[in-house]
């Protein structure tokens, strides 16, 4: 049985009054999602003030980002040692965003996926087509050719203590959201990889679905079989609605 788990990615938002509400509203409705894991991932600058906002609450904190490199000369970087060091639980690593804009590499994400294991971090190992390689019917390649990456540097052991959010990028941050059996595919498709490695592992493995989930979809993508919960964004930001997406994970 897995747990439900879903994830905010504050991206590069917020400022540290508009954060205290928002955690004070989110801690308010936790009753109401009591039986889901849930995080948050606030810019790093507010990891201790978020850290210290929800201790006496069950939500969990992450990052949205670390480094390869436990530490050195990297002006600007942010190591696993740290954001244990931290109390995060999680952290992000191959967003989109960052493949996109910070040009990183499969291999870089393999780097920084066993950086944050080696400090005790959970990595959310993010995955997922444009829409180009959709249209051209290369989904599945793609995704796959993402997870073998990690999966060479890693090993399939690594999985047991690791997060997948399949995030199609065409439906990131546009309000166009895979349906249901489409997110499905592809996360049976991601299980089905894993459990040929081991599949104890792919059993336990909880696949995130992310791309523009709401309170209006997400009981229909969290109802598929293969998925686990979801990697949530813009929607994470509105204490109401991410709170509706948490509790739409409960039975
Ligand atoms: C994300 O940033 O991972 C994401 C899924 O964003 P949104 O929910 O805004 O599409």
């Amino acid at each position: 049985m897995r747990q439900p788990l879903v994830v905010g990615n504050w991206k590069m938002h917020g400022n540290a009054g508009g954060i205290r509400s928002l955690m004070a509203e989110l801690i308010e409705a936790e009753g109401a999602f009591s039986g889901v894991e849930v995080g948050v991932c606030p810019p790093f600058v507010f990891l201790p003030m978020v850290t210290e906002l929800r201790a006496s609450s069950s939500i969990r904190v992450g990052a949205q980002n670390v480094s390869q490199h436990d530490n050195g000369a990297f002006t600007g970087e942010v190591s696993a040692a740290m954001l244990a060091e931290l109390g995060a639980a999680y952290v992000l690593v191959g967003h989109s965003e960052r493949r996109g804009f910070f040009a990183e590499s499969s291999e870089t994400v393999a780097e920084k996926f066993l950086a944050a294991q080696a400090h005790g971090l959970t990595p959310v190992l993010c995955l997922g087509e444009s829409l180009q390689q959709r249209e051209r019917g290369e989904t599945e390649q793609t995704v796959l050719a993402q997870l073998d990456t990690v999966l060479a540097a890693a090993g399939v052991e690594a999985f047991a203590n690791s997060v997948l959010a399949y995030e199609p990028v065409w439906a990131i941050g546009t309000g166009k959201t895979a349906s249901p059996e489409q997110a499905q595919q592809v996360h049976r498709i991601l299980r089905e990889h894993i459990a040929v490695r081991d599949s104890a592992v792919a059993d336990a493995l909880r696949i995130l679905y992310g791309g523009s989930v709401k309170d209006t979809n997400a009981r229909a993508l969290f109802s598929q079989p293969d998925i686990d919960g979801g990697l949530v964004g813009g929607a994470s930001l509105e204490a109401g609605q991410f709170a509706a997406i948490c509790a739409s994970m409960e039975n």
